[in-house]
């Protein structure tokens, strides 16, 4: 069942996901990108905007998980599979329980906050009523490169300080980063 061709679809939709990833650095938000594939079809693809419209929220998974349901005209998403560039954060993964998601596939862990087996399950809890296939790591080393090349941007720019979400995020990414 997850055979190389499987193996091979899943990189090549992880790729899109580093795409938008891309989108939001450029946008001045910490790179995550999300895409969402139904029968084998992109359907959906979202990035990070909580920095840009200061919004704590705005996460590429909820964006995403909005424009699915609005599109198809349904919250149930159980033939949905969402491929994220990271472990996605507790609201996030209560989401796609929400959404009755089928399946997650991710890249890099976050061992700060990640919610899809890191620090919490979320996605595969025996208390809640649903739970989600998850495969990980899938290009975790582009999607790792991807948040060092940005955090180290942003301390070449001295924007720590005054900012603590900033650094926050920093020694999220740096956890991250550190991976194991
Ligand atoms: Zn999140």
């Amino acid at each position: 069942m997850s055979g190389d061709i499987e193996r091979l679809g899943d990189a090549a939709l992880m790729r899109l996901a580093l795409e938008e990833a891309q989108a939001a650095a450029a946008a001045g938000d910490v790179p995550v990108g999300a895409v969402a594939v139904l029968a084998g079809a992109v359907i959906a693809r979202q990035h990070n905007h909580k920095e840009e419209w200061n919004d704590p929220t705005a996460h590429a998974e909820i964006l995403l998980l909005r424009e699915v349901a609005n599109r198809l005209g349904r919250w149930r998403l159980p033939d949905v599979t969402i491929y994220c560039t990271m472990e996605p954060c507790p609201m996030c993964a209560g989401a796609m329980v929400q959404a009755r998601i089928g399946r997650l596939v991710y890249a890099v862990d976050d061992p700060r906050a990640g919610a899809a087996g890191s620090v919490f399950n979320l996605l595969q809890s025996p208390q809640l009523n649903h739970r989600v296939e998850i495969t990980r790591g899938v290009l975790a080393e582009e999607a790792k490169a991807q948040l060092d090349a940005f955090f180290a941007m942003l301390r070449r720019r001295g924007q720590g300080e005054g900012q603590p979400d900033v650094e926050a995020l920093t020694a999220g990414a740096e956890a991250a980063g550190a991976g194991e």
